[in-house]
């Protein structure tokens, strides 16, 4: 059986055998929990937790008290949000985000609409991207908190972190955003960039899945933010549950290999969707988000009159590819993304999602070109 070529990073990526075998003793060996101090195998697991803490604070420029543990990026944009809205009811009850947000925003903050929040959903220009200026026109005196995510999952758009979050802090606001695209694939520095709040996954870069964490600013301003899980007390009483020890260990592995390995996989990964982007040209493709600001493995591609879902299925035995839609088991909606870009339904509906990796081969980028081309091809030719 040939093996598939998997581009599909932006959905998850493999674990790289560095940070599985950085994470194996911490199964067997040194398996205590880390609240269990008293013993020789708790206080292992607390140690281990405790440098996959520094490593991470010293990546994205913070210290290590203000990072906190989840299961995924998930988990840490319900808390962020719901966390932080509940906390400070008193102050104000307005909340700005973006139309193009990753559900796990999205669906947090129609909860929080149900609890009485006002949210002012912004657009995005043809390329993603948001205006700073309607940042900075939607803040009233009730507002609490902007998030706005760092890279979208469908077209990578890169927003401008430092520019949104001198607004914020101009403004007395709270600023969050959602890196789990980000982390780990451009630099992020919370102090630089007056960030309050990160959510961020292991899974998006070479890490396991089922484990993230959240930074929170612990100084000027200190987050004010209430825990959205009862139980221990675990992470400073705002996640309680048992760490998940070898997920953190591998956590901060995969995000060390990343930040070293940034900037060259990047030169790479621009290389290669560049070259893919301008085969795809010449067959009617025609790129989705910004041709400059985007995530360097990202592309997002739409062609002329094809459907998606054809593409993919008819490739999936040699490519793993995602559509730019959000799949259901009983109904494919257009991308709430693509849509808010100025897609139409049916351009929606054309566009496939290309995510890069650390394990891909230029060989691989080429055949997968080849294949797409191919497929196009014949569908055209069914279609004519
Ligand atoms: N936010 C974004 C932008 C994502 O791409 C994802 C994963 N698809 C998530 C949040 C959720 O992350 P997790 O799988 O770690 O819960």
């Amino acid at each position: 059986m040939t093996k598939v070529i998997y581009l599909d990073s932006h959905s998850t990526t493999p674990v790289d055998p560095l940070v599985l075998e950085e994470m194996m003793p911490y199964f067997t060996k040194s398996f205590g929990n880390s609240s269990s101090i008293d013993h020789k195998e708790g206080a292992n697991a607390a140690e281990a937790v405790s440098r996959s803490r520094e490593k991470i604070a010293q990546v994205i420029n913070t210290d290590a008290d203000n990072i906190l543990f989840t299961s995924g990026a998930t988990e840490s944009n319900n808390l962020a949000l719901k966390g932080v809205m509940r906390k400070n009811k008193s102050k104000g009850n307005h909340l700005i985000t973006c139309v193009t947000e990753h559900p796990s925003v999205l669906d947090t903050v129609r909860t929080l609409e149900q609890e009485g929040v006002k949210v002012t959903y912004l657009p995005v220009d043809k390329h993603g991207s948001v205006n700073l200026q309607d940042i900075t026109n939607a803040i009233t005196d009730e507002t609490i908190i902007v998030s706005i995510m760092a890279a979208n999952n469908e077209v990578g758009t890169l927003v401008d972190l430092e520019g949104i979050g001198k607004i914020a802090h101009e403004h007395g606001v709270l600023f969050h955003t959602d890196a789990a695209q980000a982390l780990g694939h451009v630099p992020l520095d919370v102090q630089r960039m007056n960030i309050d709040m990160m959510s961020f996954s292991a899974h998006k870069i070479y890490g396991p899945k089922g484990v993230g964490g959240l930074y929170i600013r612990n100084i000027s301003p200190k987050v004010k933010i209430s825990s959205i899980i009862d139980g221990g007390g675990q992470e400073k009483n705002l996640r309680s549950g048992t760490l998940n020890v070898p997920g953190i260990v591998g956590l901060a592995k995969a995000l060390e290999i990343a930040h070293k390995s940034m900037e060259t996989e990047n030169l790479q990964y621009n290389e290669w969707t560049k070259y893919m982007l301008e085969k795809f040209s010449e067959e009617t493709g025609e790129l989705n988000g910004h041709p400059s600001k985007r995530l360097s493995h990202n592309l997002n591609v739409k062609f002329d009159g094809i459907e998606s879902k054809a593409i993919i299925n008819s490739i999936s035995s040699e490519l793993a590819i995602s559509a730019s839609s959000a799949c259901t088991t009983r109904t494919v909606e257009a991308s709430h993304v693509l849509l808010a870009m100025g897609r139409t339904e049916n351009e929606a509906h054309s566009s496939i999602r290309l995510g890069c990796g650390r394990f891909n081969t230029t060989e691989e980028i080429t055949t997968a070109t080849n294949i797409i081309i191919d497929n196009i091809h014949i569908l055209n030719q069914i279609r004519s």
